[in-house]
């Protein structure tokens, strides 16, 4: 049986070394279990050396494959193609800076193999050792993405997760481009079991994830599975113009029946109303403008990353 680890790597030539040496020790820890390995590294453009890092992995180690960029394309895209590259009856991800603990495999390697579940996923139970702002803010982003949408993302949830082939292959049909991976999971179903670890700092180098980034994700992640924010919009401009009315028929009556017309000041007023009803429609035209944004981008259809290079072009010459 072929297990397929796949590590997305940006610049991580320095938390690499430590990964493959558990990667290794994973390894020998479960020969003669009839499981065999295949460690797939993604380099996502990387600016440093991880690119030569891998490299040397490939050379001496034949479980070792890899698919390079040809560029940055993120981390989601980067998952994308190691799902693709990969042949595994079981299939993980993992992050190239062991906050996805390795030691954890075997224990979902087993609950695989009896048959418990069909995606085995780790589940961070505490935050320790995050900046609190983005802990605070990433809490508040769980909460309203699950008030939105009709699948549950769990608070905690990593991309670390043991899958069989049967839920490679469901992920592998969401082919959007403006991918939103804890979504997806979520979305294509099977039977999950967590198992949860404290949060591990990473090893060496520093978080590829800058709050602004972070932010933006998130943006991704509610407008890729929810319409609700243009529903806020159509409530919104609707309530808006329930109140109006509501105003015309007090000014009418006023006018009409108690004759009182000496109204002059009220221009402060209006102009608040004026003000205020611009403000709901340009936001309800930015929320239309983010959908229509993401159905252009969609509908051109570019692929989600560009291979510049994989372990083939490696193997063959060698044979040569
Ligand atoms: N990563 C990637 N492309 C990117 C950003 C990150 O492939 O554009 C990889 C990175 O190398 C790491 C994983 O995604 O293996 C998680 O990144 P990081 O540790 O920086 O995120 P954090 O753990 O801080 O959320
Ligand atoms: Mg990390």
């Amino acid at each position: 049986m072929l297990i397929s680890l796949i590590i997305p790597c940006y610049n991580e030539e320095q938390a690499l070394p430590f990964l493959y040496q558990a990667l290794c020790e994973l390894r020998s820890g479960l020969t003669g279990t009839g499981k065999s390995f295949e460690f797939i590294f993604v380099n996502d453009g990387s600016s440093d050396r991880t690119k030569d890092v891998i490299k040397e992995y490939a050379k001496s180690d034949s479980d070792v494959r890899y698919v390079f960029f040809s560029r940055n394309f993120g981390k989601e895209a980067a998952m994308y193609a190691g799902l693709e590259a990969s042949k595994g009856d079981y299939v993980a991800i993992l992050d190239a800076d062991m906050q996805d603990p390795p030691s954890l495999i075997p224990e979902m390697i087993r609950a695989l193999d009896n048959d418990e579940c069909d995606i085995v996923a780790a589940r961070r139970v505490t935050r320790k050792g995050e900046p609190k702002i983005r802990s605070f803010f990433a809490r508040r982003f769980y909460k309203l993405i699950n008030r939105m949408i009709e699948v549950e993302i769990a608070d905690g949830a990593r991309d670390f997760r043991l899958m069989r082939r049967v839920v490679v292959d469901a992920i592998l049909q969401l082919s959007e481009r403006q991918r939103f991976s804890k979504g997806i999971f979520a979305w294509v179903g099977f039977r999950t079991k967590w198992v949860e670890h404290v949060n591990v700092e990473r090893v060496a180098g520093e978080t590829k994830w800058s709050f602004w980034k972070l932010f933006k994700y998130a943006i991704d992640g509610i407008i890729a599975f929810t319409t609700a924010p243009l529903r806020l919009a159509t409530i919104a401009g609707f309530a808006s113009a329930l109140a109006a009315f509501g105003y015309m028929v007090y000014y009418f009556i006023r006018a009409v029946i108690l004759k009182i017309y000496n109204d002059v000041p009220g221009y402060p007023s209006l102009l608040c109303f004026i003000l205020f009803i611009g403000g709901l429609i340009l936001m309800a035209l930015g929320v239309l403008g983010e959908y229509i944004g993401r159905t252009y981008i969609e509908v051109k259809g570019r692929p989600i990353y560009i291979k510049a290079e994989d372990e083939n072009s490696l193997r063959s010459s060698r044979d040569t």
